[in-house]
């Protein structure tokens, strides 16, 4: 007997919600992958078999995401948080500056790391306005001698997204992109280097996305360990030792999805349509959702938002799991709720709680 599997409305922010037809080819393919009789977490790294696997996913990436050819693609473990360390440790010298906008505490963490090895400062920061907004570009002054500026594309814990990048000219831009890559397009020319740990819109934790301009390699420093300069795992297509080769093999199936499913215009268009659903269930309640996000620096990705006490918030939450939604909790530094709705999401789980706000403030509204 066939047994139906419910799958739960799965808003959590990371590790995050993966496509259903990725996981049942994963199934399918888990004992006997491509008919080497073995899993893909069973054969060696250096068989034909993973280089496959390994070489279609990074094709994918630079065929979905239009990467240009002076860029490389790099597979590396630490997550988003690795690099923190990494960028500074490879492309700031001691006495050098470089800037970073602070919009939220994935930036705090990230400069706080730089100041170990630079002298990095923040070129603009919201953090008065409790990070509810992504500065005006005409805001961020920064100096042409800077190592670097630093931007974190997508505030997964304040629910805010940059919807225009700087053009920084000369100075590398670099970007942590680790809550809404592939979400759109992007143009990564602007960009020296984009990563991003792949929990939350590529596939499970394990494995960092880094892409990275060719000419900045040239700038880095010679005098690191052997794993912490970026130039090793170029040397050999990220394969120096051993990868997460699930994780990679789990990412290009994620890639393969967003083809099949139409591209990132397609995705783009999905996730305006699921975010939509959302913030009208916010905007349409009179005041009794309010976003943290001011409606310029919404973030499609992330959505944040308070109910009129922490009473009613309690309730919301409760009751929301009860019915079955997974992962509204706010940041624990910050309360509050938050609905993430990455790629995999699907617009019905994004429907179905849109409808559940509704009748929650139907039943518990003042009106
Ligand atoms: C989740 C997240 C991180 C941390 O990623 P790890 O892979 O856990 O180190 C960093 N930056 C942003 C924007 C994030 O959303």
């Amino acid at each position: 007997m066939k047994h139906t599997i419910q799958r739960t409305y799965n808003f959590n922010a990371g590790p995050s919600a993966l496509p259903l037809a990725v996981l049942e080819k994963a199934q399918q393919e888990l004992v006997d992958f491509r008919e080497t009789g073995m899993s893909v977490m069973e054969l060696s790294h250096r068989s034909p078999a993973y280089e496959a696997v390994h070489n279609e996913a990074i094709k994918r990436l630079k065929d979905l995401f239009a990467i240009p050819e002076n860029y490389e693609v790099l597979f590396l473990q630490g997550g988003a948080s690795l690099q923190f360390s990494m960028i500074p440790m490879n492309f700031l010298q001691p006495g050098q500056k470089a800037g970073y906008v602070m919009t939220g505490s994935w930036s705090e963490k990230a400069i706080t790391e730089a100041k170990l090895f630079g002298e990095p400062y923040e070129v603009a920061s919201t953090k008065e306005a409790k990070y509810c907004r992504i500065p005006e570009l005409n805001e961020l002054q920064y100096n042409d001698s800077d190592a670097y500026i630093h931007v974190t594309s997508n505030n997964t814990i304040y629910g805010t997204q940059w919807q225009e990048f700087p053009d920084t000219a000369d100075i590398p831009l670099i970007a942590d992109m680790s809550s809404d890559i592939m979400s759109k397009s992007v143009d990564v020319s602007k960009f020296a280097m984009i990563y991003a740990g792949a929990q939350k819109n590529l596939g499970p934790s394990g494995v960092t996305l880094v892409i990275i301009r060719k000419d900045l390699l040239e700038k880095a420093n010679g005098k690191l360990p052997t794993m912490l300069k970026y130039g090793t795992q170029v040397k050999s297509n990220s394969l120096y030792n051993t990868p997460p080769t699930f994780g990679i093999y789990m990412l290009g199936e994620v890639l393969r999805w967003i083809e099949e499913t139409g591209g990132l215009e397609a995705v783009a268009q999905r996730n305006e349509e699921k975010a939509k659903l959302i913030y009208d269930a916010i905007d349409n309640s009179n005041g009794f959702y309010v976003g943290h996000a001011e409606h310029a620096s919404r973030s499609l990705m992330n959505i944040t938002f308070n109910l009129p006490s922490e009473d009613l918030e309690k309730k919301f939450l409760s009751e929301a799991k009860e019915a079955g939604f997974v992962g509204l909790n706010g940041h624990r530094s910050v309360g509050g709720c938050r609905a993430s709705t990455y790629n995999a999401v699907p617009y019905e789980a994004c429907k179905a709680l849109s409808e559940f706000m509704i009748e929650f403030q139907r039943e518990n509204g003042v009106n």
